[in-house]
């Protein structure tokens, strides 16, 4: 590939176009490891989260933060709200759900092999699998959290609807629930090495979590302009598709 996917050079923030390019015309994230003038986008720079938090930086394109504190997370980091990378502007998320390879595709793991020596893996757990399903939550501010290998980010309430994608396309209610389905096994698993509270405060959070899914299909179509409440009450059923 030699250029943006057709359609996504559209949508490219005017600040993501300012970013230096890779070979293939990818714009090249602002936290992006570069050595030897190679770009290696499954590590962060050294100073980068440290410059982000200090001077207000958008992760994406490194320009200053101004309203919106934007999170590109997976669906379980929407369901725990805790994620290790800082916010972004708006368009530059909802650019990076819909662009960034490694987000978009599920084929495509990190690759364990030529990581730099000195790089570690971002703090947090880390699901084995790459859920295919992102997030744009967007959240008035943040906690930053300090952890053992370095800092973690507790998500607020979104202050806007939450917007899914799949592959880089606007994901259905089924998607979503597919790839929480897939990755709650896991968060149940710690939970239960962590005991009864962790197993309860997990379920709360599963809880949580719905009224922030997509809506169903059937009720698009049935009622198109359901109110917020009636939205957010049928949100308080089981994670069905
Ligand atoms: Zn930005």
């Amino acid at each position: 590939m030699t250029h943006l996917r057709e359609g996504l050079e559209r949508i490219t923030p005017d600040r993501v176009k300012r970013l230096p390019r890779d070979h293939r015309g990818f714009p090249i994230p602002w936290f992006v490891h570069t050595a030897g003038g190679t770009p290696d986008f499954r590590v962060v720079g050294p100073d980068r989260i440290v410059r982000a938090l200090k001077l207000n930086l958008c992760w994406i394109c490194g320009e200053t933060l101004v309203r919106h504190k934007t999170f590109v997370i997976g669906p379980m980091c929407a369901v725990n709200r805790v994620t290790s990378e800082p916010p972004s502007h708006r368009s530059c998320a909802v650019f990076a759900a819909q662009a960034c390879p490694f987000l978009t595709q599920p084929r495509m793991r990190r690759n364990e092999n030529d990581i730099p020596e000195d790089s570690v893996d971002a703090p947090g757990t880390h699901l084995p699998h790459n859920p295919g399903v992102v997030c744009v939550w967007i959240a008035r501010d943040f906690d930053i959290v300090p952890v053992d290998s370095g800092v973690l980010f507790n998500i607020g309430e979104p202050i806007e609807p939450v917007r899914w994608y799949c592959q880089g396309k606007t994901a259905t209610r089924r998607e979503v629930v597919k790839a929480m389905e897939k990755g709650l096994p896991f968060l149940f698993k710690l939970a239960e090495a962590d005991g009864t509270d962790a197993k309860h405060a997990l379920l709360q959070q599963i809880v949580r979590v719905r009224p922030y899914l997509p809506v169903r299909e059937q009720d698009v179509k049935e009622e198109p302009h359901e109110p917020r409440a009636e939205a957010q009450d049928r949100g308080a059923r089981p994670l069905e598709a």
